[in-house]
C-alpha cells in the first residue's frame, strides 16, 4: 500500500504503488515503462498529473540533452522522465504540509531551485548555482522537474509547495498548463524593469512564449504591441491576444516597419522568442536608445552581435531562463481574471499512451499545432475547434 514517513492521504484519492511513466533511452527515443509512484517528503505535495502541454525545450531534451542534467550529465538511459508543463489534483501531503489540501487542482512552475544558494535568496532559482546537485555526496536537493529531475510525462509527480499556483474550478486543465508559459514572459517583463503601463513593446517570434508575450504586455498596459513573425496564422492568434501591429517578416523588413509604426523612434522593450541567426541584431535596432531587450529564445548557432550599437545606445540585453519571482502567480492572476484568453494557443490533445505521436505534431506543426496537451485519462484524440 503507497505510504511514506508522515505522509498524509485521503480515501477519496486511492495512490498505487506503480504507475505509467514515459522514460528517455537513446536520443530522440522514449519508452513506456512501470515506475513506483514518488512519495512527498517535508514541503513536497504528490501531484496526481491530469495534463501536461508539449513545450519546445521538451524536444530539445528528448533529441539533444541539454539544458536537462541528470546525475551530472546528459539524460540519456538513465531511466529519466522528462517533460515539465503540467497540471494536476493534490493527493498526498509530505509530512508538515497544511498549505494545500487533499483534492486541490494546482499548477506547477518548472524550479524549485535549491533554497540556499545565492540566487533563490534573491528568488532568481531559476539561476540556482547549484542547478542539477541533487546526487550523492554533491546533493543540495535541487529540483526542476523534467531538467534535473523527473518530470511529468507518467501518472503521479512529487513537488516541492513553492512550485505550486493554486487555479480556480473555472479554468481548465489545457490552460492551467498554459500558466507557466505566461509566466515565463512575465518573468521576462519583471526581470526588464517591470512594465509599465503606456510602454511600447515588440515580441520577435510567435511562439507559445511569444504569443503569451504579447497577451502579458497587453494586460500589463503596454502601448502599442508589435508581434513580428513569419506564420500567418500565428500572428492572426497573436492579434487575437492582444497586439495592437503585426508585421510579417517575409513580406517587409522587419526593424524599418517597427520603427515607423512607432513614430520612427524604436520600441522600449523587445522581447526575443525567435532564436534566428539576425535575431539580436534586429532586436538591438528595433529598440530605442536606452531601451531594454530580453532574450528568451534558445538559438543553436553563435552569432556575433553589433556591441557598438548596443554601447553608443545604451542598450539593455537580458538573458531570461524559465519563471523565477513567482511570476507564474501574477501570470494566473491575469489569466482567472481572464484578461487574455491563452487557449486560443492549445491547439491538440491526446492520450498519455499516444505521446510519441503528440510529440510528432508539436514537432512538425503537423495541422498547424502550437500547443499540445498530453492526458493521462478519459481523452481521445482530438483538434480543438477553431473559433
Ligand atoms: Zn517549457
Ligand atoms: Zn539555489
Amino acid at each position: 500500500m503507497y505510504s511514506g514517513p508522515g505522509v498524509k492521504t485521503s480515501p477519496d484519492f486511492p495512490i498505487p504503488d506503480t504507475m505509467k511513466a514515459w522514460v528517455l533511452g537513446n536520443p530522440g527515443e522514449l519508452k513506456l515503462a512501470q515506475k513506483p509512484v514518488p512519495v512527498p517528503k517535508r514541503a513536497e505535495v504528490l501531484v496526481r498529473i491530469d495534463a501536461v502541454a508539449i513545450c519546445a525545450t521538451d524536444l530539445e531534451i528528448i533529441d539533444h540533452g541539454p539544458p536537462a542534467s541528470i546525475l551530472g550529465g546528459m539524460p540519456f538511459n538513465k531511466n529519466f522522465t522528462p517533460g515539465h508543463e503540467y497540471m494536476g489534483t493534490v493527493v498526498a501531503l509530505g509530512p508538515g504540509v497544511d498549505e494545500y489540501r487533499i483534492g486541490q487542482r494546482i499548477t506547477v512552475e518548472i524550479h524549485a531551485g535549491c533554497g540556499q544558494c545565492k540566487r533563490c535568496r534573491e528568488g532568481m532559482y531559476t539561476a540556482c548555482h547549484n542547478y542539477g546537485l541533487n546526487y550523492g555526496d554533491v546533493d543540495k536537493g535541487h529540483r526542476a522537474n523534467g531538467f534535473t529531475t523527473d518530470g511529468g510525462f507518467c501518472e503521479y509527480q512529487v513537488n516541492h509547495i513553492n512550485t505550486l499556483v493554486a487555479i480556480p474550478d473555472a479554468m481548465s486543465d489545457e490552460e492551467a498548463t498554459l500558466v507557466v508559459t505566461a509566466g515565463t514572459a512575465m518573468y521576462g517583463l519583471t526581470e526588464l524593469g517591470g512594465l509599465v503601463a503606456g510602454e511600447s513593446v515588440v515580441v520577435t517570434g510567435p511562439g507559445p512564449i511569444g504569443l503569451l508575450g504579447v497577451a502579458v504586455a497587453k494586460a500589463l498596459g503596454a502601448s502599442p504591441v508589435i508581434l513580428t513573425g513569419t506564420r500567418d496564422n500565428r500572428l492572426k492568434i497573436g492579434r487575437e491576444l492582444g497586439a495592437d501591429h503585426v508585421v510579417n517578416v517575409r513580406n517587409e523588413d522587419a526593424v524599418e516597419a517597427v520603427r515607423r509604426l512607432n513614430g520612427g523612434k524604436g520600441v522600449d522593450y523587445v522581447i526575443e522568442c525567435s532564436g534566428a541567426p539576425n535575431a539580436v541584431n534586429d532586436a538591438i535596432r528595433m529598440a530605442n536608445r536606452g531601451g531594454k531587450v530580453c532574450l528568451a529564445a534558445f538559438p543553436h548557432q553563435e552569432t556575433p552581435v553589433d556591441v557598438a550599437h548596443i554601447v553608443r545606445n545604451n542598450i539593455y540585453l537580458y538573458g531570461i531562463r524559465g519563471e523565477g519571482k513567482t511570476a507564474t502567480h501574477r501570470a494566473e492572476a491575469f489569466m482567472s481574471q481572464k484578461r487574455f484568453d491563452a487557449t486560443k494557443i492549445h491547439t491538440h490533445t491526446f492520450p498519455l499512451d499516444d505521446l510519441p505521436t503528440a510529440i510528432r505534431y508539436a514537432k512538425d506543426r503537423v495541422d498547424d499545432a502550437i500547443k499540445v496537451v498530453v492526458k493521462a485519462k478519459g481523452v481521445a484524440a482530438h483538434r480543438v475547434a477553431a473559433e
